[in-house]
């Protein structure tokens, strides 16, 4: 709040400043207005990614409270009819001590059958983008705002989202990772709290807590835009950056 009240202080200052040299007015867009005219949201206050993590009582992956919460998650049946029809809970896979954590939106057909997030072709295409940063799929973890399958895939509900976000919120807490990747605008509205389009949010830094959270596409999106994949590619490297880790040559 303090860095925002900063921004907002510099900004007069600098309006001052053009008012007293001559400029009578300054050109704003029509989006940009309409923008301010939501609800507003902390962008600047985004803090770098944390040098050292900070620490967690023991190994997420190994302490009773993960297991709980994996069970606790395993058996929820808040959502009626997600949990009448689903065939798993997808809890999430990967390292729970990962740097590098990625959400997406909810299970589909294949992740729904085997239990396990982005196994699909979006998550195939997610696993290709991860390796093109030098990583591997097992040193990140790779979660979804729901856990259940919505049937047909259809958008989770207000009261879906709700329902499941605080586990997400703890696995996030558990974890603690240095970067959280926002695959798409669902995972993004749940964290933030917003309604505002991917489109909009994408390529900037915005935070969850003291987390850095950079909102991209939807591999899922990316298959059927592929040429959406620049900007993306454009985005982890922007992510990469923040974590201190170079751009792989070959990308
Ligand atoms: S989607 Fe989440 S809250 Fe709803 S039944 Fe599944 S695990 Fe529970």
């Amino acid at each position: 709040m303090q860095k925002l009240k900063h921004i907002v202080d510099d900004t007069i200052k600098a309006l001052e400043e053009m008012k007293r040299s001559g400029v009578t007015h300054v050109e704003v867009s029509q989006a940009t207005l309409e923008e301010l005219g939501r609800k507003p949201v902390v962008v600047a206050a985004v803090p770098a990614a944390p040098t050292r993590r900070t620490p967690v009582a023991g190994t997420a992956a190994a302490t009773p409270d993960w297991a709980a919460l994996e069970a606790e998650t395993k058996k929820c049946r808040k959502c009626a009819e997600l949990a009448r029809t689903r065939r798993n809970v997808v809890f999430g896979v990967g390292n729970p001590q990962a740097e590098l954590m990625f959400i997406g939106e909810a299970p589909g057909a294949d992740e729904d059958a085997q239990g396990e997030p982005f196994v699909g072709r979006a998550g195939q295409l997610l696993t290709k983008i991860i390796e093109a940063m030098g990583m591997k799929r097992e040193e990140v973890y790779i979660a979804n705002v729901l856990k259940c399958r919505p049937p047909e895939n259809r958008t989770p509900l207000p009261d879906e989202t709700a329902n499941c976000l605080p586990y997400l919120q703890r696995q996030i807490e558990m974890i603690r990772p240095k970067v959280i990747v926002a695959l798409g605008a669902t995972a993004l509205r749940a964290l933030l709290d917003i309604q505002i389009g991917i489109t909009k949010m994408r390529g900037n830094w915005y935070a969850y807590h003291d987390i850095p959270i950079m909102p991209t596409f939807h591999p899922a999106y990316l298959l059927r835009n592929p040429p959406a994949k620049k900007e993306v590619w454009q985005d982890m490297k922007t992510v990469l950056a923040k974590l201190g880790r170079e751009v792989p040559k070959q990308s």
